[in-house]
């Protein structure tokens, strides 16, 4: 139908197509019958605009509800659950006649300063990507597009539209483009977002590379790529790239550049055509807006997967509360929720539970509060401080509510340091001096530092951004009728100083090298063995685990390479909960210095008291593989490589060993003169005939020269042979070489 759709077009209307009518809509062509649709943010509820509206989550949007953002659901490691909160998105989707979605955010945090964190996942790439595509398959699942982005290397808000993200290939390959892989593999996404930012010099709008070479050609993206809002710098470049839609609309003049371009044969009409009709197809599968949703139900759900997402950092027994206990309730936020980030993805909720009325419901009376501080006003209150600690000194326990405040994160700018407000840390160690058991809450969509106030906490619980229900679901886990699930999606280090990119963030004069290449996050914190507050994986439950009878199994070799590994996990306590186990790979290296380890495979169990199961995970060629810089492909060293099984990244309960074949080495590339001795010795028959050639007049007694002895041979390797035949005591004819060059390449087969 498409084709037939664009033959009945003209130039001009197919350069409409590639760009919007407006804010959230796509270009309708009424004579020719095409309708627009519409697209709206994205990624955890729908912000569903008037056409006026703004793109920065300023202006207001029609209720839906707020799940917990990506932050949070990224600390859920449950691809299950996320793919239920893809499916509620897409029917509020449809309900309100929304046809793609804007999300979900798919980057890596790179650093824990970016504004924007609370909108991705993780700092890996595997659990980025493996939830990325859950949440897409549950978007699709109900007839809504998804649009994974913001494709490539967007990670910092500063300086965010023109910022050149200089990162090396095996880096891209390794970090920042898997998780993207992976969707557009797994879940085929509808639509993917280019970022605003250049990777290597060249906009990500306009990157050939990316867009075409790699996206479409490599992976196979069948799709539309879309802009980011207003990232197009050059319309006619971005068509060339690969880039089918301009978001927003640019009005009629961008239009008209491109059809000029056409008629000028500044762009190939192929190319905008391929565009065009991209976009036709997109228009084709948009569905109608139908239906109703539950909001009731939504609510629940958003609750309950919340409940899932926040992070136990530490505990000594004071949790769970029970009903009967003298608790108090301190801080603003506890009656003021913080629960999602600023910015384009910023919703109207239905509803907005907070954690002091939850935990009253639950506890079916008062408990006393006191506010403590202000929010959005880091200076201290001696008032407030007085009532709180009096307030505390009353109560056995203190469950104390601390975090960000709004303006502290949010898209278009990065943090600048990673601590609580002054007036939130003074707080608490007034309530901490009266004695009272201190239980903080944290509400923060980038990670705080802990490092130098978790110690007078009993327990801390990471609630991040829970979404609308967040305050329901924190209340569930205090007082135990959830078993705290989740696990750390990114470490929290002692310091913003311990972190990877702290020299490099966010750049200098328009450039922002990622000079830590693939150690980002944990794998620069364990290829240091540095203490971390908590490491990546990290989670308590209210019950143990048990890791036990570890098996794996090898078939195949090089790219058939399949590796299954089988672990039993037990809950040795007395209560009902989940482990996540997660399997972490250090495989050989020898070209290139690789992380220790790296997060492979995962799985989220449910085990009632004494129960144990077997979990299973297939490992393949790409999970123990690294991109070779100079071959430029994945690459297995030959080796030993190690499979561990535990409950966080510094948490390895279990391990076994593969012995690794090694991927097959091309064909080595022909000798020259300029090549090294190493390199002529290494070819077939390079030392028989060296040894022929390099020989010492009879009269020294010496077989061949010196060179090919050891130790010579090991320190003159690396010279090349044009070079070392200058060399007295070489005994080299440098007339000769290209001959015995020729000599080794025939013998090797050139
Ligand atoms: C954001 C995107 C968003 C778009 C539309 C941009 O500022 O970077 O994530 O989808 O606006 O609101």
């Amino acid at each position: 139908m498409t084709d037939n759709a664009l033959d009945r077009l003209t130039l001009a209307e197919r350069a409409a197509l590639t760009s919007g009518e407006s804010l959230w809509r796509t270009q309708a062509i009424e004579r020719a019958g095409i309708p627009s649709i519409t697209l709206s943010d994205g990624p955890h509820g729908v912000r569903r605009q008037p056409d006026d509206g703004d793109h920065l989550g300023v202006g207001h949007s029609t209720p839906a509800t707020c799940f917990p953002p990506a932050v949070a659901l990224g600390s859920s490691w449950d691809s299950d659950l996320v793919r239920r909160v893809g499916e509620a998105l897409g029917r509020e989707s449809r309900a309100m006649d929304v046809q793609v979605l804007l999300g979900p955010g798919v980057n890596i945090k790179r650093s824990p300063l970016c504004g924007r964190n609370f909108e991705y996942f993780s700092e890996d790439p595997r659990l980025s990507g493996v939830l990325g595509a859950a949440l897409v398959l549950g978007i699709q699942s109900q007839g809504v597009g998804a649009a994974v982005k913001h494709f490539a290397a967007n990670n910092q808000e500063t300086d965010r539209m023109r910022i050149s993200a200089e990162v090396d290939e095996r880096t891209l390959r390794e970090i920042y483009l898997p998780a993207f892989q992976h969707v557009v593999t797994v879940a085929k996404p509808w639509m993917v977002m280019s970022a605003y930012n250049r990777v290597n010099g060249v906009y990500a709008s306009e990157h050939p590379w990316l867009l075409t070479e790699v996206l479409r050609d490599e992976w196979g993206f069948r799709g539309v790529v879309v802009s980011d809002w207003g990232a197009v710098d050059d319309r006619v470049a971005a068509l060339w790239a690969g880039l089918d839609l301009e978001m927003p609309t640019s009005g009629r003049a961008s239009d008209a550049s491109v059809v000029k371009a056409v008629e000028a044969g500044a762009l190939d009409q192929e190319l905008l055509d391929a565009s065009a009709a991209r976009v036709l197809a997109l228009v084709a599968r948009a569905q109608p807006g139908e239906g109703t949703f539950d909001a009731g139900a939504h609510h629940r759900l958003a609750r309950e997967v919340a409940g899932q997402c926040a992070v136990l950092l530490k505990n000594d027994g004071v949790l769970p509360l029970g009903f009967q206990d003298s608790v108090a309730v301190v801080g603003e936020l506890a009656r003021t929720p913080r629960y999602q980030g600023a910015g384009s993805s910023h919703i109207v909720p239905t509803r907005l539970d907070d954690v002091l009325t939850e935990m009253r419901a639950l506890a079916g009376r008062e408990l006393e509060y006191a506010p403590g501080y202000r929010l959005g006003d880091a200076s201290r209150s001696p008032e407030l401080e007085e009532e709180a600690r009096a307030v505390a000194a009353r109560a056995t326990t203190t469950v104390v509510c601390l975090g960000l405040p709004a303006e502290d994160e949010g898209e278009g700018y990065d943090r600048t340091h990673l601590e609580l407000p002054d007036n939130q840390r003074a707080l608490l160690d007034v309530v901490a001096a009266t004695g009272t058991r201190v239980v903080v809450v944290l509400s923060n969509g980038g990670v705080v530092r802990v490092a130098d106030w978790d110690g007078a906490a009993s327990a801390v619980l990471e609630g991040w951004l829970l979404g609308q229900a967040g305050g329901g679901a924190i209340a569930d886990i205090l007082y135990g009728e959830v078993n705290p699930s989740g696990r750390l999606a990114e470490t929290i280090p002692l310091r913003l100083e311990d972190t990877a990119s702290y020299l490099d963030f966010p750049g200098e004069l328009g450039t922002v090298r990622y000079t830590e290449g693939v150690f980002v996050g944990y794998r620069y914190h364990d290829a240091l063995d540095a203490p971390v507050s908590y490491p990546f994986g990290h989670g308590l439950s209210y019950t143990e685990f048990g890791y036990s009878d570890l098996d794996v199994h090898t078939r195949g070799s090089g790219e058939e390479l399949v590796v299954r590994v089988s672990v039993r996990i037990t809950n040795l306590g007395d209560r009902a909960g989940q482990e996540v186990a997660q399997v972490y790979v250090a495989a050989p290296s020898h070209d290139v210095r690789r992380p220790a380890r790296e997060l492979r495979a995962f799985r989220k169990v449910a085990l009632e008291p004494g129960v144990s199961t077997t979990v299973r995970f297939y490992l393949a060629f790409r999970d123990f593989a690294y991109f070779h810089p100079v071959r430029r492909r994945w690459t297995i060293d030959p080796g030993t490589a190690t499979i561990h099984v535990g409950a966080s990244s510094r948490d390895l309960r279990v391990a076994a060993t593969v012995v690794m074949e090694g991927s097959k080495q091309p064909v080595p590339a022909a000798i020259t003169p300029d090549s090294s001795l190493a390199d002529w010795l290494a070819a077939p028959g390079g030392l028989d005939v060296l040894q022929r050639e390099m020989r010492p007049p009879a009269e020294t007694g010496q077989s061949h020269s010196r060179f090919l002895t050891e130790p010579a041979l090991r320190m003159a390797g690396s010279v090349p042979v044009r070079r070392l035949a200058r060399f007295p005591g070489a005994y080299l004819d440098p007339e000769r070489l290209d001959k015995l060059a020729d000599e080794v390449n025939e013998r090797a087969g050139w």
